[in-house]
């Protein structure tokens, strides 16, 4: 940690932390963590608070989802808790197995592999595809984990600006190296625009790349079905390595990466945030094979998600803080600065409705928003509290 001011001539290692929290503080940068005393969902306590909330990646409302929790009862009577080993010792139930099927048969590519986490799938994806020699392109607005992802390859990492195709191509063109990894959040987790798929498809194509698409707030939510951002742009090809998550549209943990068979093969052989760890309890995996059939068997969730962010839209036309370009259920409103950032956030809690305030280092500096985030969990009326919140607090302030 360098970027601190504080300067305390020969401090101790405590004081050094005191005054590093200190300095986080004077920023407007200390996070702090809320008490969830409810299940997930629109209407949550928080803190001994009832509230609206907006702040979940629950974007289709099966977090809490009573069949869900039937299927993780049924797997944690079937397998008990833990999985006990990682998946290439003996951690690889029946229910992991068939859950990886039902995957790729879900986004149509031919095997899929099961992750802990997210973060744990672009740590492992990015250090077995690249090493020293090779490079990795990134949009700069991609997820941190992508990000630590290239730093631990310890291939060229080359940033991009945001969606910019030109520069991107440029960069391809000057490269001279062994592989070239294209890496991009499919749908931009503090943004909410979509990556242009098909034209980043077609310069790796040019350039020879490999398209890594990290469609963590895709999946579940873009696509007739669910199946994601490769459904909704109808794109395949055999250079895309997809990974998703299943915490937040599936409702329950985890997450997979999804391609060729060799490249997947790969990734059981070399990735090691697959190796060296535990495999999640099979009891999630049974929750998520009933998330799956839930999430292509009602559509009704996606199209609830749509009117919902049409209802937003409309009701935030004409106020002084503007929501981003966005189409999906992320629907950021710019503020700017970090201060005011929290104190519109503080205001609409004072009003019952929780929205949090997403500052640097997740966002860049000067870009201080609020990341409101719609549900299928949400009803008109909720929507219209928000709305109805914002206009108040913004005539206030
Ligand atoms: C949430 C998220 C991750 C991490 O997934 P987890 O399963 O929560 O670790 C990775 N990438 C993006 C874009 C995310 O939003």
């Amino acid at each position: 940690m360098k970027n601190s001011t504080f300067n305390i001539q020969h401090s101790t290692f405590a004081a050094e932390l005191h005054a590093e929290l200190a300095a986080l503080d004077e920023r407007g940068l200390r996070r702090r963590r809320h008490i969830l005393e409810s299940p997930q969902g629109a209407h949550v306590v928080v803190d001994g608070r009832e509230v609206v909330a907006f702040c979940s990646n629950d974007y289709l409302g099966l977090a809490a989802d009573p069949r869900l929790a039937a299927a993780a009862r049924e797997g944690a009577e079937r397998y008990g808790v833990g999985a006990g080993a990682s998946h290439l010792i003996l951690g690889h139930a029946t229910a992991h197995h068939a859950l990886e099927a039902a995957l790729a048969r879900f986004v149509n590519l031919p095997r899929a592999l099961l992750f802990s986490t997210g973060y744990m799938a672009n740590l492992g994806i990015v250090t077995a595809l690249a090493a020293r020699g090779d490079a990795v392109f990134a949009d700069k607005l991609n997820h941190a984990s992508l990000n630590d992802a290239v730093l631990l390859s310890r291939a060229d990492f080359k940033r991009y600006p945001h969606r910019d195709l030109a520069a991107l191509e440029k960069l391809l063109a000057a490269s001279k190296v062994r592989r070239r990894l294209v890496v991009t959040d499919a749908v931009f987790s503090m943004d909410g625009d979509i990556a242009p798929v098909p034209d980043l498809l077609r310069l790796c194509e040019r350039y020879d790349a490999w398209l890594v698409l990290d469609d963590a707030h895709g999946f579940g939510v873009l696509g007739a079905t669910g199946g994601g951002v490769l459904q909704h742009f109808g794109v395949a090809s055999g250079r895309i390595v997809y990974m998703a998550t299943l915490g937040k549209a599936a409702g329950v943990f985890g997450a997979f990466v999804a391609g060729e068979n060799d490249l997947i093969e790969i990734l059981v052989q070399r990735a090691r945030p697959y190796i060296y760890t535990t495999a999640m309890p099979p009891l999630l995996a049974n929750a998520l094979l009933a998330s799956l059939e839930i999430i292509a068997a009602e559509s009704w969730r996606r199209e609830r998600l749509t009117r919902l962010i049409h209802q937003l839209k409309q009701g935030m036309a004409g106020l002084r803080w503007r929501l981003m370009p966005s189409d999906t259920a992320i629907q950021p409103l710019r503020i700017g600065a970090n201060d005011e950032a929290l104190r519109v956030s503080a205001a609409l809690a004072a009003r019952g409705v929780l929205v949090p305030a997403i500052r640097p280092p997740t966002v860049p500096r000067g870009s201080a928003r609020l990341r409101i985030s719609l549900s299928a969990a949400h009803s008109e009326q909720d929507v219209a509290q928000l709305v109805g919140a914002l206009r108040v607090v913004e005539k206030e302030s």
